[in-house]
């Protein structure tokens, strides 16, 4: 479970992105965060993954307060939340299964004999991940040989790989077709649900958002405009 008290951030350019946002993601639910461009929802995001640090407030995952990790705890603990991207962020000359196991590092290498480096349990598992979001058969080819949503699939196969609490999604279809994006959506929603595993997801598609998330979050200036089931939505929220 995911507990987010107060959260404000102040950037040194005297922008105020996020003020005393509070939220709790429990376990297998899928949030989507909507909102205008300049909302906050970016800096929301990179304040749970701590790419950016909050100026004020608490953000819990299970009992660990995220704020006050310092540098190495932070490397020790960042295994724990799953990222996904729009632009998926793979290593486009690696295999889709080279891919998959980087995940497992928390860090990409780049030699290529690189499957040799992991034991017999990841990579079996690294395969059970590659079944589930339908790439068995692709386990060997390189990255760039894939179509975008079959991108978006490696990418949440890697971010399943390092076993994380949370996943944090930045708009993940943004870049794919209507038809993809929606097989993605219902994927990474089952998945989700499957696993108990709470998830954010950073989505500019308002229908889209309305057909899987669970529940909806918009922000507007930094603030919760709106949070609750994702047919209470209304135009102006
Ligand atoms: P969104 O993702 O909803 O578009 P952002 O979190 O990117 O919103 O931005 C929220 C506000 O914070 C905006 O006013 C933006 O200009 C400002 N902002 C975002 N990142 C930075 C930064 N690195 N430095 C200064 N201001 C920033
Ligand atoms: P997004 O498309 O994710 O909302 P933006 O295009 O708003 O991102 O911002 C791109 C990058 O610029 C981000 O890294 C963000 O943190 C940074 N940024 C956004 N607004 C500002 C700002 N006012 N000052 C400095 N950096 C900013």
């Amino acid at each position: 479970m995911l507990t987010i008290e107060r959260l404000s951030k102040t950037y040194k350019t005297g922008d105020t992105a996020l003020s005393e946002v509070s939220l709790t993601v429990p376990k297998g639910q899928i949030m989507g965060l909507i909102g205008p461009s300049g909302a906050g929802k970016s800096t929301l995001i990179r304040c749970i993954n701590r790419l950016v640090q909050p100026t004020a407030g608490r953000i819990l995952l299970s009992d660990m307060d995220i704020v006050s990790l310092g540098k190495s705890d932070l490397r020790r603990q960042r295994r724990r939340i799953g990222m996904i991207f729009q632009e998926y962020a793979l290593v486009e000359r690696l295999t889709v299964m080279e891919n998959v196991l980087s995940g497992r590092l928390g860090y990409v290498p780049f030699w290529r004999s690189f499957l040799r480096k992991y034991p017999a349990s990841d990579i079996q598992r690294a395969y059970q991940l590659l079944d589930r979001v339908g790439l068995m058969e692709h386990a060997d080819k390189r990255a760039d040989a894939l179509s975008g949503g079959q991108r978006q699939r490696v990418g949440i196969a890697r971010a399943l790989a390092q076993d994380p609490e949370l996943l944090l999604v930045d708009e993940p279809t943004a870049s794919l077709d209507p038809k993809t994006s929606r097989q993605i959506m219902r994927l990474l929603t089952e998945i989700c649900v499957e696993r108990g595993l709470p998830a954010i997801v950073n989505i500019h598609d308002v229908p889209l958002a309305q057909q899987f998330m669970q529940r909806i979050v918009g922000l507007r200036a930094g603030r919760v405009v709106f949070d609750g089931s994702p047919d209470l939505l209304t135009e102006d929220a």
